[in-house]
Protein backbone atom coordinates (compact mmCIF):
# COMPACT_ATOMS: atom_id res chain seq x y z
CA UNK A 1 0.00 0.00 0.00
CA UNK A 2 3.04 2.07 0.86
CA UNK A 3 3.33 1.97 -3.20
CA UNK A 4 0.31 3.40 -4.44
CA UNK A 5 -0.74 6.92 -5.43
CA UNK A 6 -4.31 7.91 -6.00
CA UNK A 7 -5.09 10.70 -7.76
CA UNK A 8 -7.15 12.71 -10.25
CA UNK A 9 -6.14 15.36 -12.52
CA UNK A 10 -8.60 18.46 -12.23
CA UNK A 11 -8.43 21.85 -14.53
CA UNK A 12 -10.46 23.61 -16.31
CA UNK A 13 -11.77 22.71 -19.84
CA UNK A 14 -9.21 22.75 -22.36
CA UNK A 15 -6.24 23.18 -20.23
CA UNK A 16 -4.31 19.55 -20.81
CA UNK A 17 -6.38 17.17 -18.65
CA UNK A 18 -6.47 14.82 -21.18
CA UNK A 19 -3.27 15.42 -23.23
CA UNK A 20 -1.35 14.82 -20.32
CA UNK A 21 -3.14 11.84 -18.78
CA UNK A 22 -2.27 10.10 -22.35
CA UNK A 23 1.40 11.46 -21.65
CA UNK A 24 1.04 9.63 -18.23
CA UNK A 25 -0.04 6.63 -20.11
CA UNK A 26 2.95 6.47 -22.79
CA UNK A 27 5.60 7.56 -20.40
CA UNK A 28 4.84 4.71 -18.25
CA UNK A 29 4.62 2.16 -20.82
CA UNK A 30 0.68 1.43 -20.54
CA UNK A 31 0.38 1.05 -24.01
CA UNK A 32 3.21 0.64 -27.02
CA UNK A 33 3.36 3.39 -29.40
CA UNK A 34 1.97 1.50 -32.43
CA UNK A 35 -1.56 1.65 -29.10
CA UNK A 36 -1.08 5.02 -28.53
CA UNK A 37 -3.90 6.37 -30.63
CA UNK A 38 -4.39 9.82 -30.04
CA UNK A 39 -6.41 10.97 -26.92
CA UNK A 40 -6.56 7.28 -25.66
CA UNK A 41 -9.46 8.54 -23.01
CA UNK A 42 -11.32 10.56 -24.83
CA UNK A 43 -12.40 7.25 -26.45
CA UNK A 44 -16.36 8.01 -27.22
CA UNK A 45 -16.55 9.32 -30.64
CA UNK A 46 -18.84 11.94 -29.21
CA UNK A 47 -16.26 13.00 -26.79
CA UNK A 48 -13.11 12.84 -29.37
CA UNK A 49 -15.57 14.77 -31.80
CA UNK A 50 -16.37 17.56 -29.74
CA UNK A 51 -12.47 17.56 -27.54
CA UNK A 52 -14.59 17.19 -24.11
CA UNK A 53 -14.31 14.31 -21.52
CA UNK A 54 -17.77 13.49 -20.82
CA UNK A 55 -17.14 9.89 -18.66
CA UNK A 56 -14.84 9.98 -15.99
CA UNK A 57 -12.48 7.33 -16.85
CA UNK A 58 -9.18 5.09 -14.82
CA UNK A 59 -5.86 3.65 -15.33
CA UNK A 60 -3.12 2.21 -13.26
CA UNK A 61 0.14 2.01 -13.86
CA UNK A 62 3.42 1.24 -13.12
CA UNK A 63 5.73 3.76 -12.36
CA UNK A 64 9.60 3.28 -11.53
CA UNK A 65 10.80 6.25 -9.32
CA UNK A 66 14.07 8.35 -9.10
CA UNK A 67 14.22 6.51 -5.87
CA UNK A 68 14.58 3.21 -7.15
CA UNK A 69 10.89 1.72 -6.45
CA UNK A 70 8.39 1.06 -8.47
CA UNK A 71 5.06 2.48 -7.39
CA UNK A 72 1.00 1.96 -8.41
CA UNK A 73 -0.15 5.03 -10.26
CA UNK A 74 -4.31 4.81 -10.38
CA UNK A 75 -5.51 8.00 -11.84
CA UNK A 76 -8.69 9.03 -13.24
CA UNK A 77 -9.87 11.62 -15.86
CA UNK A 78 -12.44 13.85 -15.04
CA UNK A 79 -14.67 16.01 -17.12
CA UNK A 80 -13.89 19.86 -16.87
CA UNK A 81 -17.39 20.88 -18.43
CA UNK A 82 -19.34 22.95 -16.06
CA UNK A 83 -22.47 20.58 -16.85
CA UNK A 84 -20.18 17.32 -15.24
CA UNK A 85 -18.98 18.85 -12.14
CA UNK A 86 -20.69 15.77 -10.15
CA UNK A 87 -18.28 13.18 -12.02
CA UNK A 88 -15.68 15.07 -10.59
CA UNK A 89 -16.25 14.37 -7.02
CA UNK A 90 -17.36 11.66 -7.49
CA UNK A 91 -13.60 10.75 -9.13
CA UNK A 92 -12.10 12.64 -6.20
CA UNK A 93 -13.53 10.27 -3.73
CA UNK A 94 -11.07 7.34 -4.58
CA UNK A 95 -7.59 9.62 -4.26
CA UNK A 96 -5.52 11.10 -1.91
CA UNK A 97 -4.33 13.77 -4.34
CA UNK A 98 -5.40 15.86 -7.24
CA UNK A 99 -3.10 17.20 -10.22
CA UNK A 100 -4.61 21.34 -10.48
CA UNK A 101 -3.86 21.29 -14.28
CA UNK A 102 -3.59 25.16 -15.24
CA UNK A 103 -2.87 26.12 -18.44
CA UNK A 104 0.59 28.65 -17.93
CA UNK A 105 -0.78 30.77 -20.80
CA UNK A 106 -4.31 31.47 -19.81
CA UNK A 107 -4.70 31.16 -16.18
CA UNK A 108 -6.90 30.14 -13.78
CA UNK A 109 -10.37 30.06 -14.43
CA UNK A 110 -13.37 29.51 -12.60
CA UNK A 111 -13.92 25.85 -13.11
CA UNK A 112 -10.07 25.36 -11.60
CA UNK A 113 -11.36 27.27 -8.68
CA UNK A 114 -14.49 25.32 -8.51
CA UNK A 115 -13.24 21.85 -8.96
CA UNK A 116 -10.06 22.38 -7.03
CA UNK A 117 -12.78 23.53 -3.91
CA UNK A 118 -14.64 20.09 -4.09
CA UNK A 119 -10.91 18.77 -3.96
CA UNK A 120 -9.58 20.62 -0.63
CA UNK A 121 -13.19 19.61 0.69
CA UNK A 122 -12.76 16.40 0.29
CA UNK A 123 -8.90 16.50 1.90
CA UNK A 124 -6.85 16.03 -0.53
CA UNK A 125 -3.36 16.75 -1.37
CA UNK A 126 -3.87 19.59 -4.36
CA UNK A 127 -0.52 20.05 -6.55
CA UNK A 128 -0.43 22.91 -8.54
CA UNK A 129 0.80 21.91 -12.67
CA UNK A 130 1.40 24.48 -14.82
CA UNK A 131 0.86 23.21 -17.91
CA UNK A 132 1.63 24.34 -21.93
CA UNK A 133 4.74 26.06 -21.04
CA UNK A 134 6.13 25.72 -24.44
CA UNK A 135 3.85 28.11 -25.26
CA UNK A 136 5.50 31.09 -26.33
CA UNK A 137 2.59 33.19 -24.02
CA UNK A 138 3.42 31.17 -21.34
CA UNK A 139 3.73 32.99 -18.25
CA UNK A 140 3.96 30.50 -15.40
CA UNK A 141 5.44 32.90 -12.88
CA UNK A 142 2.12 35.13 -13.06
CA UNK A 143 -0.43 31.86 -13.51
CA UNK A 144 1.65 30.77 -10.18
CA UNK A 145 0.65 34.59 -8.44
CA UNK A 146 -2.80 33.90 -9.20
CA UNK A 147 -3.12 30.41 -8.38
CA UNK A 148 -1.80 31.62 -5.29
CA UNK A 149 -4.20 34.59 -5.07
CA UNK A 150 -7.26 32.94 -6.22
CA UNK A 151 -7.46 29.66 -5.34
CA UNK A 152 -5.55 30.32 -2.30
CA UNK A 153 -3.13 27.46 -2.34
CA UNK A 154 0.98 27.60 -2.59
CA UNK A 155 2.15 27.43 -5.76
CA UNK A 156 5.54 28.39 -5.41
CA UNK A 157 7.56 26.05 -6.77
CA UNK A 158 4.78 24.48 -8.46
CA UNK A 159 5.86 21.85 -11.30
CA UNK A 160 6.06 23.10 -14.83
CA UNK A 161 5.28 20.63 -18.11
CA UNK A 162 3.93 20.66 -21.50
CA UNK A 163 2.37 17.71 -21.73
CA UNK A 164 2.48 18.05 -25.58
CA UNK A 165 6.09 17.86 -26.35
CA UNK A 166 6.70 15.87 -23.25
CA UNK A 167 9.14 18.35 -21.43
CA UNK A 168 8.32 18.42 -17.54
CA UNK A 169 6.63 15.13 -17.55
CA UNK A 170 8.99 13.41 -15.07
CA UNK A 171 8.76 15.87 -12.55
CA UNK A 172 4.92 15.89 -12.62
CA UNK A 173 5.81 11.65 -12.03
CA UNK A 174 7.84 12.49 -9.40
CA UNK A 175 5.90 14.96 -7.63
CA UNK A 176 2.74 12.49 -7.13
CA UNK A 177 5.30 9.54 -5.86
CA UNK A 178 6.47 12.38 -3.39
CA UNK A 179 3.76 14.25 -2.52
CA UNK A 180 0.69 12.56 -2.39
CA UNK A 181 -0.02 10.37 -0.01
CA UNK A 182 -0.72 6.47 0.00
CA UNK A 183 -4.19 5.10 0.99
CA UNK A 184 -4.84 4.43 4.16
CA UNK A 185 -7.11 0.92 4.68
CA UNK A 186 -7.01 -2.03 6.50
CA UNK A 187 -6.47 -5.29 4.75
CA UNK A 188 -8.19 -7.56 7.27
CA UNK A 189 -11.02 -5.66 7.93
CA UNK A 190 -13.95 -6.62 6.13
CA UNK A 191 -14.53 -5.40 2.70
CA UNK A 192 -16.35 -2.28 1.49
CA UNK A 193 -15.60 -1.30 -1.58
CA UNK A 194 -16.87 2.12 -3.42
CA UNK A 195 -18.36 2.56 -6.65
CA UNK A 196 -17.23 5.00 -8.28
CA UNK A 197 -18.80 4.46 -11.54
CA UNK A 198 -21.01 1.61 -13.41
CA UNK A 199 -21.67 1.25 -17.04
CA UNK A 200 -23.48 -1.24 -18.99
CA UNK A 201 -21.73 -2.86 -21.54
CA UNK A 202 -23.46 -5.26 -23.93
CA UNK A 203 -20.82 -7.75 -23.62
CA UNK A 204 -19.98 -8.19 -20.11
CA UNK A 205 -23.09 -6.55 -18.55
CA UNK A 206 -22.48 -4.55 -15.66
CA UNK A 207 -18.69 -3.20 -15.02
CA UNK A 208 -18.36 -0.98 -11.81
CA UNK A 209 -15.18 1.07 -11.26
CA UNK A 210 -14.04 0.71 -7.17
CA UNK A 211 -11.98 1.97 -5.00
CA UNK A 212 -11.10 -0.60 -2.04
CA UNK A 213 -11.27 1.19 1.15
CA UNK A 214 -10.92 -1.77 3.58
CA UNK A 215 -10.61 -5.73 2.94
CA UNK A 216 -9.72 -7.27 -0.68
CA UNK A 217 -11.83 -8.44 -3.07
CA UNK A 218 -11.47 -11.28 -4.98
CA UNK A 219 -12.36 -13.77 -8.40
CA UNK A 220 -15.20 -16.03 -7.00
CA UNK A 221 -16.15 -13.95 -4.04
CA UNK A 222 -19.71 -13.65 -3.03
CA UNK A 223 -20.36 -9.91 -2.81
CA UNK A 224 -23.26 -7.67 -1.81
CA UNK A 225 -24.33 -4.58 -2.88
CA UNK A 226 -25.21 -2.66 0.90
CA UNK A 227 -27.66 -0.54 -0.30
CA UNK A 228 -29.87 -3.01 -1.84
CA UNK A 229 -28.95 -6.21 -0.42
CA UNK A 230 -28.50 -7.97 -3.91
CA UNK A 231 -25.66 -10.84 -3.84
CA UNK A 232 -23.61 -11.17 -6.67
CA UNK A 233 -20.78 -13.93 -7.47
CA UNK A 234 -17.68 -11.80 -9.05
CA UNK A 235 -16.83 -12.85 -12.13
CA UNK A 236 -14.09 -10.79 -12.94
CA UNK A 237 -11.89 -8.20 -11.80
CA UNK A 238 -9.00 -6.06 -12.70
CA UNK A 239 -7.45 -2.96 -13.84
CA UNK A 240 -7.37 -0.92 -16.64
CA UNK A 241 -4.35 -0.40 -18.39
CA UNK A 242 -5.80 1.28 -20.22
CA UNK A 243 -7.05 -1.73 -21.53
CA UNK A 244 -9.15 -3.87 -19.34
CA UNK A 245 -6.43 -6.38 -17.41
CA UNK A 246 -7.96 -8.96 -15.28
CA UNK A 247 -5.71 -9.12 -11.96
CA UNK A 248 -8.19 -11.80 -9.97
CA UNK A 249 -7.52 -9.18 -6.94
CA UNK A 250 -8.15 -6.13 -5.88
CA UNK A 251 -6.10 -5.40 -2.34
CA UNK A 252 -6.71 -2.36 -0.38
CA UNK A 253 -6.23 1.33 -1.35
CA UNK A 254 -6.33 0.16 -4.98
CA UNK A 255 -8.77 1.41 -7.98
CA UNK A 256 -9.93 -0.93 -10.37
CA UNK A 257 -13.33 -2.99 -12.19
CA UNK A 258 -15.70 -5.70 -11.15
CA UNK A 259 -18.09 -7.92 -12.88
CA UNK A 260 -20.63 -9.30 -11.29
CA UNK A 261 -23.27 -10.80 -13.85
CA UNK A 262 -25.15 -7.42 -12.88
CA UNK A 263 -28.15 -7.30 -15.37
CA UNK A 264 -28.65 -3.19 -15.39
CA UNK A 265 -26.31 -0.15 -13.62
CA UNK A 266 -29.48 0.22 -10.74
CA UNK A 267 -28.33 -2.80 -9.50
CA UNK A 268 -24.39 -1.32 -8.70
CA UNK A 269 -25.56 2.33 -7.91
CA UNK A 270 -22.76 4.90 -8.17
CA UNK A 271 -21.89 5.84 -4.58
CA UNK A 272 -22.98 2.54 -3.22
CA UNK A 273 -20.59 0.12 -1.38
CA UNK A 274 -19.93 -3.12 -1.96
CA UNK A 275 -18.60 -6.00 1.13
CA UNK A 276 -18.60 -9.42 0.80
CA UNK A 277 -21.78 -11.69 1.75
CA UNK A 278 -19.75 -14.03 4.32
CA UNK A 279 -18.31 -11.29 6.31
CA UNK A 280 -20.10 -7.70 5.47
CA UNK A 281 -18.88 -4.59 6.84
CA UNK A 282 -21.04 -3.16 9.17
CA UNK A 283 -22.12 -0.14 7.45
CA UNK A 284 -21.38 1.60 4.23
CA UNK A 285 -18.82 4.18 3.15
CA UNK A 286 -20.47 7.73 3.05
CA UNK A 287 -21.88 8.18 -0.86
CA UNK A 288 -22.35 10.83 -2.78
CA UNK A 289 -24.82 13.76 -3.18
CA UNK A 290 -27.53 12.76 -5.91
CA UNK A 291 -27.81 14.42 -9.12
CA UNK A 292 -30.80 16.35 -9.94
CA UNK A 293 -31.77 17.28 -13.88
CA UNK A 294 -31.85 20.79 -14.03
CA UNK A 295 -32.92 21.55 -17.79
CA UNK A 296 -36.04 19.17 -18.99
CA UNK A 297 -37.49 19.05 -22.45
CA UNK A 298 -40.05 16.88 -24.55
CA UNK A 299 -38.19 14.44 -26.81
CA UNK A 300 -40.64 13.14 -29.41
CA UNK A 301 -40.15 10.52 -32.33
CA UNK A 302 -40.93 12.23 -35.63
CA UNK A 303 -43.10 9.07 -36.54
CA UNK A 304 -45.56 8.07 -34.20
CA UNK A 305 -44.03 3.87 -35.01
CA UNK A 306 -40.85 4.99 -33.23
CA UNK A 307 -42.22 5.64 -29.97
CA UNK A 308 -41.35 2.08 -28.98
CA UNK A 309 -37.73 2.23 -30.29
CA UNK A 310 -37.40 5.44 -28.60
CA UNK A 311 -38.35 3.94 -25.50
CA UNK A 312 -35.67 1.35 -25.43
CA UNK A 313 -32.99 3.39 -27.01
CA UNK A 314 -33.46 5.90 -23.88
CA UNK A 315 -33.13 2.72 -21.32
CA UNK A 316 -30.54 1.65 -23.29
CA UNK A 317 -28.96 5.03 -22.59
CA UNK A 318 -29.45 5.65 -19.32
CA UNK A 319 -28.11 2.73 -18.53
CA UNK A 320 -24.87 4.04 -19.14
CA UNK A 321 -25.95 7.50 -18.01
CA UNK A 322 -27.29 7.33 -14.30
CA UNK A 323 -28.05 11.23 -14.37
CA UNK A 324 -30.28 10.63 -17.57
CA UNK A 325 -34.54 11.19 -16.33
CA UNK A 326 -37.00 10.26 -18.68
CA UNK A 327 -40.89 9.79 -17.77
CA UNK A 328 -43.65 9.42 -20.86
CA UNK A 329 -45.14 12.42 -21.61
CA UNK A 330 -47.85 13.20 -24.09
CA UNK A 331 -48.82 16.87 -26.39
CA UNK A 332 -51.44 17.39 -28.12
CA UNK A 333 -49.27 18.96 -30.82
CA UNK A 334 -46.47 16.20 -31.29
CA UNK A 335 -48.26 13.03 -29.87
CA UNK A 336 -46.91 10.97 -27.70
CA UNK A 337 -42.95 11.18 -26.69
CA UNK A 338 -40.71 11.77 -23.47
CA UNK A 339 -40.34 14.19 -21.05
CA UNK A 340 -36.43 14.12 -20.37
CA UNK A 341 -34.12 15.91 -17.70
CA UNK A 342 -30.69 16.82 -18.50
CA UNK A 343 -27.66 18.02 -16.30
CA UNK A 344 -27.19 21.30 -18.25
CA UNK A 345 -27.64 22.13 -22.20
CA UNK A 346 -24.31 20.47 -23.26
CA UNK A 347 -25.82 17.22 -21.89
CA UNK A 348 -28.93 17.50 -23.44
CA UNK A 349 -26.97 17.99 -26.95
CA UNK A 350 -24.81 14.69 -26.06
CA UNK A 351 -28.29 12.75 -25.48
CA UNK A 352 -29.44 14.17 -28.42
CA UNK A 353 -26.93 13.06 -30.64
CA UNK A 354 -26.30 9.43 -29.16
CA UNK A 355 -30.17 8.85 -29.86
CA UNK A 356 -29.61 10.30 -33.41
CA UNK A 357 -26.20 9.16 -34.20
CA UNK A 358 -26.30 5.57 -32.24
CA UNK A 359 -29.84 4.46 -32.83
CA UNK A 360 -30.93 6.24 -35.81
CA UNK A 361 -33.66 8.46 -33.73
CA UNK A 362 -35.26 11.23 -35.28
CA UNK A 363 -36.35 13.45 -32.84
CA UNK A 364 -37.99 16.58 -32.05
CA UNK A 365 -36.97 18.60 -29.25
CA UNK A 366 -38.65 21.08 -27.07
CA UNK A 367 -37.46 24.09 -25.65
CA UNK A 368 -35.82 23.10 -22.88
CA UNK A 369 -36.99 24.75 -19.50
CA UNK A 370 -35.74 25.07 -16.05
CA UNK A 371 -38.29 23.38 -12.45
CA UNK A 372 -40.72 26.12 -11.40
CA UNK A 373 -42.13 25.61 -7.43
CA UNK A 374 -45.81 26.53 -7.93
CA UNK A 375 -47.75 27.80 -4.45
CA UNK A 376 -50.81 26.95 -5.53
CA UNK A 377 -53.85 28.29 -3.95
CA UNK A 378 -54.58 26.55 -0.45
CA UNK A 379 -50.82 26.54 0.05
CA UNK A 380 -50.39 23.14 -1.77
CA UNK A 381 -46.46 22.89 -3.31
CA UNK A 382 -45.83 21.26 -6.82
CA UNK A 383 -43.05 21.33 -9.32
CA UNK A 384 -43.24 21.63 -12.92
CA UNK A 385 -41.03 20.67 -15.28
CA UNK A 386 -42.79 21.91 -18.35
CA UNK A 387 -44.64 24.84 -18.93
CA UNK A 388 -47.68 23.83 -20.34
CA UNK A 389 -48.23 22.05 -16.55
CA UNK A 390 -48.45 25.47 -15.30
CA UNK A 391 -51.80 25.29 -13.40
CA UNK A 392 -54.36 28.17 -14.56
CA UNK A 393 -53.42 31.71 -13.19
CA UNK A 394 -56.13 31.65 -10.79
CA UNK A 395 -55.53 28.43 -9.19
CA UNK A 396 -51.76 30.00 -8.83
CA UNK A 397 -50.80 31.80 -5.42
CA UNK A 398 -47.03 32.15 -5.71
CA UNK A 399 -44.48 31.13 -8.92
CA UNK A 400 -40.43 30.51 -7.81
CA UNK A 401 -37.94 30.09 -9.73
CA UNK A 402 -34.55 28.64 -9.14
CA UNK A 403 -31.68 30.73 -8.44
CA UNK A 404 -28.13 30.02 -8.92
CA UNK A 405 -25.17 31.59 -7.83
CA UNK A 406 -22.59 31.78 -10.65
CA UNK A 407 -18.85 32.38 -9.79
CA UNK A 408 -17.24 34.55 -12.86
CA UNK A 409 -13.71 35.11 -13.10
CA UNK A 410 -13.12 37.50 -15.51
CA UNK A 411 -9.74 40.20 -16.87
CA UNK A 412 -10.71 43.96 -15.96
CA UNK A 413 -10.90 45.08 -19.32
CA UNK A 414 -14.09 42.59 -19.67
CA UNK A 415 -15.75 43.31 -16.44
CA UNK A 416 -18.20 46.22 -17.58
CA UNK A 417 -19.65 43.89 -20.57
CA UNK A 418 -20.22 40.65 -18.10
CA UNK A 419 -21.95 43.27 -15.45
CA UNK A 420 -23.99 44.95 -18.32
CA UNK A 421 -25.09 40.96 -19.20
CA UNK A 422 -25.96 39.47 -15.50
CA UNK A 423 -27.80 42.67 -14.79
CA UNK A 424 -29.92 42.37 -18.35
CA UNK A 425 -30.07 38.28 -16.92
CA UNK A 426 -31.80 39.72 -13.78
CA UNK A 427 -28.70 39.10 -11.92
CA UNK A 428 -27.75 40.37 -8.23
CA UNK A 429 -24.29 40.83 -7.22
CA UNK A 430 -23.02 39.72 -4.36
CA UNK A 431 -19.16 39.35 -4.32
CA UNK A 432 -16.47 40.90 -5.73
CA UNK A 433 -12.49 41.14 -5.58
CA UNK A 434 -9.51 41.67 -7.88
CA UNK A 435 -6.79 39.10 -7.82
CA UNK A 436 -4.20 41.26 -10.01
CA UNK A 437 -5.58 41.57 -13.35
CA UNK A 438 -8.70 39.14 -12.73
CA UNK A 439 -11.64 39.78 -11.05
CA UNK A 440 -14.04 37.30 -9.33
CA UNK A 441 -17.39 37.98 -9.46
CA UNK A 442 -20.23 36.25 -7.82
CA UNK A 443 -23.67 37.04 -8.99
CA UNK A 444 -27.33 35.18 -8.09
CA UNK A 445 -28.92 34.95 -11.09
CA UNK A 446 -32.11 32.79 -12.42
CA UNK A 447 -31.16 29.22 -13.32
CA UNK A 448 -34.12 29.67 -16.70
CA UNK A 449 -31.61 32.62 -18.06
CA UNK A 450 -27.98 30.84 -16.96
CA UNK A 451 -28.71 27.63 -18.16
CA UNK A 452 -29.87 29.10 -22.05
CA UNK A 453 -27.28 30.99 -23.93
CA UNK A 454 -25.83 32.95 -21.28
CA UNK A 455 -22.60 30.77 -21.42
CA UNK A 456 -22.16 31.69 -25.25
CA UNK A 457 -23.45 35.19 -24.30
CA UNK A 458 -20.46 35.71 -21.68
CA UNK A 459 -17.69 33.84 -23.67
CA UNK A 460 -18.58 36.41 -26.76
CA UNK A 461 -19.00 39.73 -24.55
CA UNK A 462 -15.38 38.84 -23.16
CA UNK A 463 -13.66 37.66 -26.17
CA UNK A 464 -13.39 33.87 -24.14
CA UNK A 465 -11.42 35.14 -21.42
CA UNK A 466 -14.67 35.06 -19.26
CA UNK A 467 -15.07 31.63 -17.25
CA UNK A 468 -18.30 30.40 -14.93
CA UNK A 469 -19.09 27.97 -13.00
CA UNK A 470 -23.07 27.94 -11.05
CA UNK A 471 -24.29 25.96 -8.37
CA UNK A 472 -28.35 25.88 -7.48
CA UNK A 473 -28.98 27.87 -4.52
CA UNK A 474 -32.92 28.06 -4.00
CA UNK A 475 -36.32 28.84 -5.12
CA UNK A 476 -37.36 32.77 -5.27
CA UNK A 477 -40.75 34.10 -6.03
CA UNK A 478 -40.90 36.14 -9.31
CA UNK A 479 -43.24 37.54 -11.40
CA UNK A 480 -43.54 34.65 -13.90
CA UNK A 481 -45.93 34.35 -17.02
CA UNK A 482 -46.88 31.53 -19.75
CA UNK A 483 -46.35 32.90 -23.26
CA UNK A 484 -48.18 30.67 -25.34
CA UNK A 485 -47.73 30.35 -29.21
CA UNK A 486 -50.84 30.39 -31.72
CA UNK A 487 -50.59 28.81 -35.18
CA UNK A 488 -53.58 29.62 -37.06
CA UNK A 489 -55.68 30.09 -34.11
CA UNK A 490 -54.86 26.53 -32.04
CA UNK A 491 -52.49 26.52 -29.38
CA UNK A 492 -49.10 24.54 -29.63
CA UNK A 493 -48.00 23.31 -26.17
CA UNK A 494 -44.81 22.28 -27.17
CA UNK A 495 -44.38 25.60 -27.90
CA UNK A 496 -45.20 27.40 -24.64
CA UNK A 497 -42.61 29.14 -22.45
CA UNK A 498 -42.35 31.07 -19.15
CA UNK A 499 -40.97 34.20 -18.47
CA UNK A 500 -40.36 36.74 -16.69
CA UNK A 501 -42.81 39.22 -17.13
CA UNK A 502 -40.71 42.40 -17.70
CA UNK A 503 -39.43 40.22 -20.85
CA UNK A 504 -42.81 38.66 -21.75
CA UNK A 505 -43.76 41.04 -24.26
CA UNK A 506 -40.14 40.80 -25.92
CA UNK A 507 -39.93 37.85 -25.92
CA UNK A 508 -43.24 36.64 -27.35
CA UNK A 509 -42.54 39.20 -29.99
CA UNK A 510 -39.58 37.90 -31.02
CA UNK A 511 -40.72 34.24 -31.17
CA UNK A 512 -43.55 35.09 -33.25
CA UNK A 513 -40.88 36.79 -35.78
CA UNK A 514 -38.38 33.60 -35.38
CA UNK A 515 -40.89 31.21 -36.08
CA UNK A 516 -41.84 33.59 -39.11
CA UNK A 517 -38.80 33.10 -40.35
CA UNK A 518 -38.26 29.32 -39.65
CA UNK A 519 -42.21 27.93 -41.03
CA UNK A 520 -41.44 27.34 -44.61
CA UNK A 521 -44.58 29.24 -46.35
CA UNK A 522 -46.96 26.68 -47.76
CA UNK A 523 -50.08 26.87 -49.73
CA UNK A 524 -52.27 29.20 -47.71
CA UNK A 525 -51.29 32.04 -45.43
CA UNK A 526 -49.85 30.68 -41.55
CA UNK A 527 -51.27 32.97 -38.68
CA UNK A 528 -48.68 33.02 -35.71
CA UNK A 529 -49.87 34.53 -32.41
CA UNK A 530 -47.99 34.95 -29.14
CA UNK A 531 -50.39 35.58 -25.98
CA UNK A 532 -50.26 36.03 -22.74
CA UNK A 533 -53.54 35.14 -20.67
CA UNK A 534 -55.91 34.92 -23.89
CA UNK A 535 -53.96 38.42 -24.36
CA UNK A 536 -52.74 38.51 -27.90
CA UNK A 537 -49.47 40.66 -27.26
CA UNK A 538 -47.58 39.53 -31.15
CA UNK A 539 -48.69 38.39 -34.43
CA UNK A 540 -47.16 37.77 -37.63
CA UNK A 541 -48.01 35.93 -40.92
CA UNK A 542 -46.14 33.51 -43.20
CA UNK A 543 -47.37 34.37 -46.07
CA UNK A 544 -48.61 31.77 -48.46
CA UNK A 545 -46.46 30.62 -51.56
CA UNK A 546 -47.37 32.36 -54.62
CA UNK A 547 -47.70 29.92 -57.66
CA UNK A 548 -44.94 30.81 -59.60
CA UNK A 549 -42.83 29.40 -57.22
CA UNK A 550 -43.83 25.90 -57.33
CA UNK A 551 -43.80 25.98 -60.80
CA UNK A 552 -40.53 27.11 -61.11
CA UNK A 553 -39.22 24.88 -58.24
CA UNK A 554 -40.80 22.02 -60.25
CA UNK A 555 -39.59 23.35 -63.66
CA UNK A 556 -36.26 22.80 -64.71
CA UNK A 557 -34.01 19.68 -65.78
CA UNK A 558 -34.53 16.10 -63.98
CA UNK A 559 -31.46 16.19 -61.61
CA UNK A 560 -32.23 19.44 -60.47
CA UNK A 561 -35.56 18.43 -59.34
CA UNK A 562 -34.29 15.09 -58.19
CA UNK A 563 -32.10 17.17 -55.93
CA UNK A 564 -34.92 19.28 -54.83
CA UNK A 565 -37.13 16.22 -54.05
CA UNK A 566 -34.48 14.70 -51.86
CA UNK A 567 -34.08 18.03 -50.02
CA UNK A 568 -37.23 17.86 -49.59
CA UNK A 569 -37.20 14.17 -47.94
CA UNK A 570 -34.29 15.45 -45.70
CA UNK A 571 -36.12 18.42 -44.62
CA UNK A 572 -39.60 16.30 -43.80
CA UNK A 573 -37.88 14.16 -41.26
CA UNK A 574 -37.22 17.22 -39.05
CA UNK A 575 -40.65 18.16 -39.48
CA UNK A 576 -44.17 17.72 -37.55
CA UNK A 577 -47.38 18.28 -38.93
CA UNK A 578 -49.58 20.22 -37.04
CA UNK A 579 -52.91 20.66 -37.98
CA UNK A 580 -52.39 21.25 -41.56
CA UNK A 581 -49.34 23.74 -41.16
CA UNK A 582 -45.37 21.96 -41.12
CA UNK A 583 -43.50 22.96 -38.41
CA UNK A 584 -39.87 22.10 -38.23
CA UNK A 585 -37.57 21.31 -35.67
CA UNK A 586 -35.65 23.91 -35.82
CA UNK A 587 -39.25 26.23 -34.42
CA UNK A 588 -39.47 24.20 -31.53
CA UNK A 589 -35.76 25.43 -30.34
CA UNK A 590 -36.65 29.20 -31.80
CA UNK A 591 -36.49 30.20 -28.15
CA UNK A 592 -33.08 29.57 -27.75
CA UNK A 593 -32.58 32.42 -30.77
CA UNK A 594 -33.93 35.31 -28.70
CA UNK A 595 -33.59 37.16 -25.73
P1 LIG B 1 -8.81 19.00 -21.46
O1 LIG B 1 -10.09 19.64 -21.91
O2 LIG B 1 -8.32 19.63 -20.18
O3 LIG B 1 -8.85 17.52 -21.42
O4 LIG B 1 -7.72 19.47 -22.54
P2 LIG B 1 -7.04 18.63 -23.69
O5 LIG B 1 -6.04 17.68 -23.16
O6 LIG B 1 -8.10 18.07 -24.58
O7 LIG B 1 -6.22 19.81 -24.40
C1 LIG B 1 -6.85 20.93 -24.96
C2 LIG B 1 -5.98 21.49 -26.10
O8 LIG B 1 -4.74 21.96 -25.59
C3 LIG B 1 -5.65 20.45 -27.15
O9 LIG B 1 -5.69 21.08 -28.39
C4 LIG B 1 -4.22 20.04 -26.80
O10 LIG B 1 -3.50 19.61 -27.91
C5 LIG B 1 -3.65 21.33 -26.25
N1 LIG B 1 -2.58 21.10 -25.28
C6 LIG B 1 -2.60 20.29 -24.20
N2 LIG B 1 -1.44 20.35 -23.55
C7 LIG B 1 -0.64 21.21 -24.22
C8 LIG B 1 0.70 21.69 -24.03
O11 LIG B 1 1.41 21.34 -23.11
N3 LIG B 1 1.14 22.59 -24.96
C9 LIG B 1 0.39 23.02 -25.99
N4 LIG B 1 0.93 23.90 -26.83
N5 LIG B 1 -0.86 22.59 -26.19
C10 LIG B 1 -1.37 21.69 -25.33
MG1 LIG C 1 -10.35 16.15 -21.91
Amino acid sequence: MKHIRNFSIIAHIDHGKSTLSDRLIQVCGGLSDREMQQQVLDSMELERERGITIKAQSVTLNYTANDGETYQLNFIDTPGHVDFTYEVSRSLAACEGALLVVDAGQGVEAQTVANCYTAIEMDLEVLPILNKIDLPQADPDRVSEEIEDIVGIDATGATQCSAKTGIGIDAVLEDIVKNIPPPEGEPEKPLQALIIDSWFDPYQGVVSLVRIKHGELKKGDKIQIMSNGQVHIVDKVGIFTPKQTDTGILKTGEVGFVIAGIKEIHGAPVGDTITLQREPAEGPLPGFKKVKPQVYAGMYPISSDEYENFRDALSKLSLNDASLFYEPENSTALGFGFRCGFLGMLHMEIIQERLEREYDMDLITTAPTVVYEIVEKGGNVIHIDNPSALPPVGNIDEIREPIVEANILVPQEYLGNVITLCIEKRGVQTKMAYHGNQVAVTYELPMGEVVMDFFDKLKSTSRGFASLDYNFKHFQPADMVRVDILINGDRVDALAIICHRDASQSRGRQLAEALKELIPRQMFDIAIQATIGGHVIARTTVKQLRKNVIAKCYGGDVSRKKKLLQKQKEGKKRMKQLGNVEVPQDAFLAILKVG
